[in-house]
């Protein structure tokens, strides 16, 4: 691995750069992710920061049931981010479908569009679970690289 792709693997773990994309949710799970950026949970104190573009963002943070409406473009945002990209499907409705999950305009969970790396159960989610899924997640990456994968 050459001194750029180290610093890139480093600036991935140490300050991984999300966006955020509602599937379908009510905006329950929303209204937590949001909260978990604000200064009260100050989710930037810990080097992530929020991102516009899919370009510019490491981990997919979403939510709610797909849609038929939404299935394209969240394949879309997917698409757009560089790799490596990490997905997380906050809340219940994001990890299968939940209660939308037999509506004829619901395809189920995020990963029956794209490959899901961490899953938070909830309806709705607390910011606390946000926080530490994406802790868990950096955390995984660093084992990953001390065996050499
Ligand atoms: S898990 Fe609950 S709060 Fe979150 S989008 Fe689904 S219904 Fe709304």
């Amino acid at each position: 691995m050459g001194l750029l792709d180290k610093a890139i693997a480093w600036g991935e773990k140490k300050s991984p750069w999300i966006i955020h994309f509602n599937a379908g949710a009510c905006n329950g799970c929303d209204i937590e992710v949001v909260d978990a950026l604000t200064p009260q949970y100050d989710l930037e104190r810990l080097g992530i920061l929020q991102q516009g573009s899919p370009k510019h963002a490491d981990v997919l943070v979403c939510t709610g049931a797909v849609t038929l409406q939404t299935r394209d473009r969240l394949k879309q945002i997917y698409d757009q981010m560089s790799t490596p990209k990490f997905v997380i499907a906050v809340g219940t409705c994001a990890c299968t479908g939940g209660i939308f999950d037999s509506c004829y305009c619901v395809t189920g969970g995020i990963d029956t569009v794209v490959p899901v790396d961490a899953y938070i159960p909830g309806c709705a989610v607390r910011p606390e679970a946000i926080i530490d899924a994406v802790g868990k997640l950096l955390s995984t990456l660093d084992q990953k690289e001390a065996k050499g994968k």
